[in-house]
């Protein structure tokens, strides 16, 4: 595509110094998280009083992709295609392009993905690219250096197909006659929409491989592999900075006015769930939540240095959008009512107030209200809480 890549980034101060850094579009499929991002700015550029933490939103990390998945959703329902980036004969991963944890954006200044100990990653025999995207997402990073990030996503129902498979994977316990009857609830070790967490962590300096779980937290105590045994804890995570990631996640999840809207927190059970289960076909690069939670220290002079971040990761339920938003422009507010446009220059000078948007024919009010619930349970924990 022609053109040079611009990306834009909305910035609301807090009432500290400190920055949360709210990012979305990573799949361009995922729509609704697009969404969210921005019903936070909205919601936060309508108040009269800070939130704790600023806020740093790059609500679309992919315009361009974004405008495309927003067309063929409006045509189809779907915009399922736009997941991952594919060139040629490779398929890209976009939240699989950072650097190794502890390493900054300064380890890949070749322009290619790396491993641990600095080899190219390869797909096939060829090197991945980093992407000019999650290069600007890194340098964002490091530049702000957040106390806390925050991930939307969108999630597609689970079907009794992804149950089957985490069987054929010993993840979880069921019978094939129990998943025949099984009715949509949420089953611990598989994943189901929710607000998770990749919580602070440390990673053994002789650490190999892209499997960097088991320095997160501790698999015997996590709900989220069932069939690991250990008395079972929703802070599991390894570090006690990490913990606290853990029950912020908890409390985020909670804070969502509709609990149906998470389902994988489990959040009225006694062991509630805020950590991913481990999903098969994994790609081998390291993910925003590999990377980001890890302190990097390059060396004196060196940038990139910053204290890890936690990763909070928003799995919106269902990838589809309300429309109260037309690439970008929001339309309709937050009851669900057509916004006045902004009067032009022009109009301004003649005291013409500006006309009222159309409604957008496939405006779905529900989706709305929902999609906002997500939004002011970030606003109200993340942004907010110490
Ligand atoms: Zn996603």
């Amino acid at each position: 595509m022609a053109g040079m890549l611009s990306l834009v980034a909305h910035e609301f101060s807090g009432s500290s110094a400190q920055f949360v850094i709210v990012v979305a579009g990573i799949h361009a499929s995922e729509q609704s998280g697009v969404e969210v991002a921005r019903w936070i700015g909205a919601k936060l550029d309508g108040r009269e009083k800070p939130t704790r933490f600023g806020a740093i939103i790059v609500p679309e990390l992919f315009p361009r992709r974004g405008e495309q998945a927003r067309t063929a959703e409006w045509k189809t329902g779907s915009a399922a295609a736009f997941r991952e980036i594919v060139q040629g004969r490779k398929t890209i991963y976009p939240n699989r392009q950072f650097p190794p944890p502890g390493r900054s954006l300064e380890f890949l200044r070749d322009g290619y993905l790396k491993d641990l100990q600095g080899r190219d990653i390869k797909i096939g025999r060829e090197r991945v690219p980093l992407l000019a995207e999650a290069r600007y997402l890194i340098r964002l990073i490091e530049a702000v250096k957040p106390i806390r990030i925050v991930s939307i996503h969108g999630m597609r129902p689970r079907t009794k197909n992804d149950l089957k498979n985490a069987a054929a994977h010993k993840i979880i316990d069921m019978t094939d006659a129990q998943i025949s009857k099984w009715e949509g609830t949420a089953v611990k070790g598989v994943n189901f929409p929710g607000i998770f967490v990749d919580p602070r962590y440390r990673l053994d300096p002789k650490h190999r491989g892209f499997d960097v779980e088991d320095s997160k937290f501790d698999l015997a105590l996590d709900p989220a592999f069932p069939k690991i045994g250990g008395k079972k804890r929703c802070d599991s995570a390894r570090s006690d900075d990490g913990r606290e990631d853990d029950m912020l996640a908890i409390g985020a999840a909670g804070a969502v006015s509709d609990i149906s809207l998470v389902p994988g927190n489990h959040v009225k059970e006694s062991v509630p769930v805020v950590h991913y289960a481990k999903e098969g076909a994994t790609p081998n690069a390291f993910s925003l939540g590999d990377w980001a939670p890890v302190d990097v220290s390059p060396g004196k002079g060196m940038p990139g240095s910053r204290r890890g971040a936690p990763v909070f990761t928003v799995e919106v339920k269902g990838n589809q959008e309300s429309w109260a938003f037309l690439d970008g422009v929001q339309v309709m507010s937050e009851q669900g009512e057509p916004l006045t446009r902004r009067p032009t220059p022009a109009q301004r000078a003649t005291g013409h107030k500006g006309a009222k948007f159309e409604r957008p024919p496939k405006f779905d009010a529900k989706r709305s209200r929902d999609l906002q619930a997500y939004a002011q349970a970030i606003i109200d924990t993340i942004l907010d809480l110490p």
